[in-house]
C-alpha cells in the first residue's frame, strides 16, 4: 500500500511576474530566465516577445563590437507639462527602471565584421515614445551613418510620439526623415527592422523608410490603433490587420523574419548593399529617385562584367533614352510598319528602323532583311525596361 505524504510545499496560484511569464499566444507559463536564453521567444509557439535595447544590441551585433554614442542626451521640460504628474517625475521613473537615459540608443558596431551605425529603441521605457532625445539621437545615426559612409540600422519599437512633449515630439518626424533623405541622395544604405509594436509617428517617418524593411512575427504594425481606423472607416477591418504578415502581403514590408535569423539576413543584406564611397560619387544612383532593385542589380552587372558593351555603340546613350525617340511621330513603329519603305511589311521590321534613326548609324537600305535579331530585340526591350524603371517594386 503506497504512503501518502504530506505536501509541504504551497500550491501556487499566482506566479510572481518577476519569475515567470504567461505567454499571451499560447498560455504557456514561462521561466523568465528560461526565456532571456531563448532571446525571448515563446519556445512552444515562437511568440515573440519584446526585446530590450540591450537585448537587441546583443542579438544583432558582433559580441563586445558596439561603442555608444550620445549616451548623456536627456530630454529637458521646456513645456512644463503636467499630467498625471510631471513630465521630469516620469522620465525618472522610466530611467531607475529601466536603465536607460531615454527611449533610443545610437552608436556604432559590427555584424559579421562589417561596420553599421545602429540605433536600436526600447518599449520599456515610456512605450518607446519618440520625444525629442529619440529624435536626435535617430538624426545623428543618421548623419554619422553618412559621414562613415557606413549602413544604418534602425530598430523600432514605439507606440509614437512623445505627448509629453507636444509639437517638439512632432517636429522629429520631419527631422529624422530629412536626415535619411541626405543618406538616401547619396546612396548610403538603410535598414529598418520593425518590431512590436511600431505605431504612431514612429511608424510615420522613419520606421517606414527603409532601403529594406524587415519585420519580427507578428508584431504590430500601423498608423493609428485598430479601433480609431474601424471607426474612421466605418467598415470591419480584414483579420491580422496591422500585423507583419498582413503588411508583408500587402508590399508594405520586405520581408518577415524569425528573431533567430534576423542577424544573418541583415548580414546577408549588408553584403550587397555597399554605400557608395566618396571616390565613386554615384553617377549611376544621382538619377534614381530610390533604391530599386532592378537599378541596383544593373549597376552591379556593370561592375561585375564591365566588358559587356553593345556590339554597336549607341550615341544616345541607354535604352531607356532611346524608346522616346523612337516613339517621335517620324519613326513611330505604327508608321514604320505600314511605310512602303519597309518592302517586307512586317511589324518585326519597324523596331530595326527605329534603332537606326535614333542612332547615327546608316539608314537601313530598303532591301535588308528585317531585324538583324539582336537590335530588334534591344529595342523591343527598351520600352519595357523603361516600364520597369518608373515602377516601384517594394514587394520583394
Ligand atoms: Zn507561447
Amino acid at each position: 500500500m503506497p504512503i501518502k505524504l504530506p505536501s509541504f510545499r504551497q500550491r501556487r496560484e499566482a506566479y510572481p511576474p518577476d519569475l515567470w511569464t504567461k505567454c499571451p499566444s499560447c498560455e504557456e507559463m514561462l521561466f523568465n530566465r528560461q526565456l532571456d536564453k531563448v532571446r525571448r521567444v515563446c519556445p512552444s509557439c515562437g511568440h515573440h516577445f519584446r526585446l530590450s535595447a540591450a537585448g537587441r544590441l546583443d542579438l544583432l551585433l558582433d559580441a563586445g563590437s558596439f561603442e555608444e554614442h550620445d549616451e548623456g542626451l536627456q530630454s529637458l521640460d521646456p513645456l512644463e507639462f503636467v499630467d498625471q504628474k510631471p513630465y521630469p517625475e516620469r522620465i525618472a521613473a522610466a530611467q531607475a527602471a529601466t536603465g536607460l537615459r531615454d527611449a533610443a540608443v545610437w552608436g556604432f558596431g559590427r555584424i559579421d565584421g562589417r561596420v553599421v551605425a545602429i540605433c536600436v529603441m526600447d518599449f520599456a521605457f515610456m512605450g518607446g515614445s519618440m520625444g525629442s532625445v529619440v529624435g536626435e539621437k535617430v538624426t545623428r545615426a543618421a548623419e554619422a551613418a553618412l559621414e562613415a559612409r557606413v549602413p544604418l540600422i534602425i530598430v523600432s519599437a514605439s507606440g509614437g510620439a512623445r505627448m509629453q512633449e507636444g509639437t517638439l515630439a512632432l517636429m522629429q518626424l520631419a527631422k529624422t526623415v530629412g536626415a535619411l533623405e541626405r543618406l538616401r541622395a547619396e546612396a548610403v544604405p538603410f535598414i529598418s527592422i520593425l518590431t512590436d509594436p511600431t505605431t504612431g509617428g514612429v511608424f510615420a517617418s522613419y520606421a517606414a523608410l527603409g532601403d529594406v524593411n524587415l519585420a519580427e512575427p507578428n508584431a504590430l504594425i500601423g498608423f493609428a490603433g485598430a479601433r480609431v481606423t474601424a471607426s474612421t472607416i466605418a467598415a470591419e477591418l480584414p483579420p491580422g490587420f496591422q500585423r507583419s504578415e498582413f503588411l508583408s502581403e500587402h508590399g508594405f514590408l520586405d520581408r518577415v523574419v524569425h528573431r533567430f535569423e534576423l542577424r544573418g539576413e541583415v548580414s546577408a543584406l549588408l553584403r550587397y548593399l555597399v554605400p557608395a564611397t566618396f571616390e565613386e560619387p554615384a553617377a549611376d544612383t544621382l538619377s534614381v529617385p530610390a533604391f530599386r532593385p532592378l537599378s541596383f542589380l544593373s549597376a552591379l552587372a556593370d561592375r561585375v562584367m564591365p566588358d559587356l558593351e553593345p556590339e554597336e555603340p549607341r550615341p544616345n546613350g541607354p535604352l531607356p533614352v532611346v524608346a522616346p525617340v523612337a516613339s517621335t511621330p517620324a519613326t513611330t513603329s505604327g508608321q514604320a510598319a505600314t511605310a512602303p519603305a519597309t518592302p517586307t511589311g512586317q511589324a518585326a521590321a519597324a523596331p530595326a528602323t527605329s534603332l537606326a534613326a535614333a542612332g547615327n548609324g546608316p539608314s537601313p537600305r530598303a532591301g535588308e532583311p528585317a531585324a538583324p535579331g539582336q537590335e530588334a530585340i534591344a529595342v523591343e526591350a527598351g520600352p519595357a525596361s523603361a516600364r520597369a524603371h518608373d515602377e516601384e517594386p517594394r514587394d520583394g
